[in-house]
């Protein structure tokens, strides 16, 4: 198989309006579930356009159902635990929590929400290009079950993990390390389930026999079972590659398929006898892909030293957490005591109506891999959707939004910063 392109096309279409909003969200994970949310809070009428039938993203689609800890448990993510993991919810903000959910409940939960904030979602919604005049995006071109339909908005907001809208209207970006480019490795998870007897252990034609961890994909073990249900979620399966690469993901979603089979035989002959495997994610997991280069690139040393910025719009000590990209079966794990993440990582010099969240904003490859968890995503995605909304009220470019407004707009959808430092970058 070639990606070597040897012919090229032009592709001309007249496509009709589906539909116009305020804000046109692309994307329905948690920065994009979260952005809907916030924007629509504001009064906009907000579309949601998401490629699967479902919402949450990595969470739900990827079953990464584990919010991992960034310290600061506020905002829509706080109501989200208030209403969904109510056992879950601490007394105050500057906690850590890593609950264990699942990722069925979720998906209902975030149907059930979306109705009610008066968002509408379109699944099945893919997008495919976008429309531009001058530095604002006019309409985004999205496949849909009824074919290829525009959406016209006032404002986007790429929630796709991949920056996939702010690519094609031609944001620069960055991909991997800064020497060779590789991204972490891709994960397809699973569940298995405890079922109280010895389980038939079966290993399908293609798998591998693990006996040893070091022969393990990550030469670990990693599992959670919080819930005293013996529902067992399981993060051990690894493929190298970029999950925005056609032949990378294509190898990874068989790959990670066997490892999974694998996995499972290995665990049900070591400690975990009696567990099924109940669910496989429906598509392997994509940790890593593009960047943006956006106002301000989130780095290593602001991660270490915990740089406070006036601008901040989420904060976060979840640890450096890099998955070997490089085939090996080691990570990269380092604590850090907490930083903010400034709104300037969220918006391009190119485009005046276009905002980009969650995993995707612009940040080096060990910045993103402590900012990419659920919990920071949704954060991002509710100062996106108030920045985007205050820049239709104030018909301002997103790069004049006034951080006075955005930060007030925050506190009154309930977001507390756990750690008000001094700035330390302006
Ligand atoms: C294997 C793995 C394990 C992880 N472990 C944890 C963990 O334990 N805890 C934790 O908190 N985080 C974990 N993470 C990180 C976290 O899940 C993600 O970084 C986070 O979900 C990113 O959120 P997001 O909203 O930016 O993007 P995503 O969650 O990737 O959501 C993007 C959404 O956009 C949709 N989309 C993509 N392209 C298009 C398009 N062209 N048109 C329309 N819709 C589109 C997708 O279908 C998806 O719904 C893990 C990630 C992986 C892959």
């Amino acid at each position: 198989m070639s990606n070597q392109p040897t012919q090229t096309y032009d592709f001309q279409r007249k496509i009709e309006t589906y539909d116009s909003a305020d804000v046109v969200v692309i994307g329905g994970g948690p920065a994009g579930t979260a952005a809907a949310i916030s924007a629509a809070r504001l009064g906009k009428k907000v579309t949601l356009l998401e490629k699967s039938g479902q919402l949450g993203g990595m969470g739900t689609l990827g079953n990464v159902s584990v919010f991992m800890p960034i310290g600061n448990v506020t905002g829509i993510y706080r109501e989200m635990i208030a209403e969904a993991l109510a056992d879950h919810l601490p007394k105050d903000h500057d906690v850590s929590i890593a609950p264990q959910y699942s990722p069925f409940i979720l998906r209902q939960y975030l149907n059930e929400k979306m109705k009610k904030e008066g968002v509408q979602v379109i699944y099945h919604a893919e997008f495919i290009g976008t429309v531009k005049e001058d530095r604002s995006v006019k309409a985004v071109i999205v496949s849909t079950r009824e074919g290829l339909k525009a959406f016209e908005g006032k404002q986007f907001i790429d929630c796709t993990g991949d920056a996939r809208a702010a690519l094609d209207a031609g944001v620069p970006y960055t991909s991997g390390r800064d020497e060779d480019g590789m991204t972490q490795p891709m994960t397809l998870m699973f569940m298995m389930q405890n079922t109280g007897k010895p389980v038939a252990q079966v290993l399908p034609e293609g798998c591998y026999l693990y006996n040893e961890i070091s022969d393990l994909p990550q030469g670990r073990r990693l599992y959670w079972e919080r819930n005293n249900d013996g529902t067992l979620l399981v993060n051990m399966t690894r493929v190298k590659g970029n999950g925005a690469k056609i032949e990378d993901v294509n190898y990874a979603e068989t790959e990670a398929l066997r490892q999974v089979f694998s996995v499972v035989n290995y665990l049900q002959r070591n400690g975990f006898e009696t567990y099924t495997l109940s669910h496989i994610a429906n598509q392997v997991g994509v940790r890593e892909t593009n960047q943006i280069q956006g106002l301000y690139t989130l780095t290593e040393q602001d991660v270490v030293r915990g740089t406070r910025f006036a601008d901040v719009v989420a904060q976060t000590n979840y640890e450096i957490d890099i998955h070997s990209p490089d085939g090996k079966k080691t990570t990269d794990e380092r604590k850090v005591d907490g930083y903010d993440i400034p709104y300037r990582c969220m918006v391009t010099e190119q485009l005046d109506n276009l905002l980009v969240a969650g995993r995707s904003i612009s940040a080096t490859h060990v910045a993103m891999s402590s900012m990419r968890v659920q919990a920071t995503c949704y954060a991002l995605g509710q100062a996106a959707g108030i920045a985007a909304s205050i820049a239709t009220d104030d018909s301002c470019p997103v790069q004049d939004v006034s951080i006075d407004t955005l930060h007030n707009a925050l506190s009154s959808q309930n977001v507390i910063f756990y750690k008000q430092g001094q700035v330390s970058h302006q």
